[in-house]
C-alpha cells in the first residue's frame, strides 16, 4: 500500500500533425471505435483519506499516523465508506485526458463536481476523426425507458450503421472544409459536423466525485443502485476506474464492498 500522498504528471500522447489548423487540412476522414483515457496528473493515495479522517482524533499528529497499521487503515476506510463520511475522500486529485466523441462529452459534462478544459472548435480546425460503433456494439434497444436492454444487431443493421455513418460524416467534413476554404469562420462552419466527431479534454476531480461518476456511468448489476449508462461513456468510465483502482486500491475496494455508492 502506498502510504504517502503522491503527485505525478504524465504528458498525454502528442496531438495529430496539423492540429493547430495552420497547415494543409487533412481530407481523409478516419473512423474509430474506441476512446482514449490517460491519467496525466494525480495527487492521490489511500493515505490522503487516512490523514484527513484522523485529524478528528489525532489533530496535527494525523500525518504521523499514516501507514502505521495497514489493517487498521483498511478498516477505517471501509468504515468511512459504509457510514458515508464523504469529506475525507476529497483531499486528493486526478486529472484525466479523454479523447472521445462529442456526444460522450455532452453526458460527461453533466457531472458538475469535475473541472473541465476542452479543445476549441473556434480556435482550431477540428480533425477528421469520427466514431463508428465497433462490431461488438449492441445495436438494438428493447424494453422501457430507464430499463433498456440492448441486444446484438443483425448483419444488415451493422452494415447500414457503417455505410450511413461513413457517408454522412465524410460529406459533413468535406462541407466543413469547403466553408473554411471559402473564408467562413470555424465557429460557423463547425455547425455541420455530427456529434460523433472526436474531441479531447482534461477532466479533474477528487475521489469522492469520481466514485459518484463511476456509480452512474458503469453498469454493474451488483451495485446497490444499478445504472444503465450509454455504452460509449461507460467505455471511458471503465478506463478511469482502472486508474482509480491502481491509485487508491483500499478506497476502490471499500467502495466496491459497499455497493459502489459514493460516500
Ligand atoms: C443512465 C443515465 C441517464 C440519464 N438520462 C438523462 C436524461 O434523459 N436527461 C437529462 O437531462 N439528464 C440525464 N442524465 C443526467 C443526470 O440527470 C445527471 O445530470 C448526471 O447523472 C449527473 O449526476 P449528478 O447531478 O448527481 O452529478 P454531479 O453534477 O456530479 O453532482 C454530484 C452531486 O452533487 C450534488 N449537487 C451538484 N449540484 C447540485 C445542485 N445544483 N443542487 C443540489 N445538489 C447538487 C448532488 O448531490 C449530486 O448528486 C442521465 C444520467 C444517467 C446516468
Amino acid at each position: 500500500m502506498s502510504t504517502q500522498p503522491t503527485a505525478t504528471f504524465t504528458a498525454p500522447a502528442a496531438a495529430d500533425p496539423g492540429a493547430d489548423g495552420a497547415d494543409a487540412p487533412e481530407r481523409d476522414v478516419r473512423f474509430r471505435s474506441d476512446v482514449a483515457v490517460e491519467l496525466v496528473k494525480s495527487s492521490a493515495a489511500d493515505a490522503d483519506v487516512l490523514f484527513a479522517a484522523r485529524v478528528s482524533t489525532a489533530g496535527e499528529k494525523s500525518l504521523d499516523e499514516v501507514g502505521t497499521d495497514a489493517e487498521r487503515s483498511a478498516g477505517l476506510i471501509n468504515y468511512l465508506m459504509r457510514d458515508r463520511h464523504g469529506s475525507p475522500f476529497e483531499h486528493n486529485q486526478f486529472t484525466f485526458y479523454v479523447s472521445a466523441p462529442i456526444f460522450v462529452f455532452r453526458e460527461f459534462m453533466r457531472h458538475r463536481t469535475f473541472s473541465y478544459n476542452e479543445e476549441s472548435g473556434r480556435y482550431r480546425r477540428l480533425e477528421p476523426v469520427f466514431y463508428l460503433p465497433g462490431p461488438e456494439r449492441k445495436l438494438v434497444q428493447e424494453g422501457k425507458p430507464g430499463r433498456y436492454v440492448f441486444v446484438d444487431g443483425s448483419a444488415e443493421q451493422h452494415a447500414l450503421v457503417e455505410t450511413a455513418t461513413r457517408r454522412v460524416c465524410t460529406e459533413a467534413y468535406h462541407a466543413y472544409l469547403e466553408m473554411l476554404e471559402a473564408g467562413v469562420a470555424r465557429e460557423v462552419a463547425r455547425g455541420v459536423l455530427p456529434v460523433s466527431i472526436y474531441s479531447s479534454m482534461y477532466a479533474t476531480c477528487n475521489a469522492r466525485a469520481l466514485m459518484h461518476f463511476l456509480s452512474l456511468r458503469t453498469k454493474r448489476e451488483d451495485s446497490t443502485f444499478p445504472s444503465f449508462p450509454q455504452r460509449e461513456i461507460e467505455m471511458v468510465a471503465e478506463r478511469m476506474e482502472e486508474h482509480f483502482a491502481r491509485t487508491m486500491p483500499l478506497t476502490h475496494a471499500a467502495w466496491n464492498r459497499n455497493g459502489r455508492v459514493a460516500p
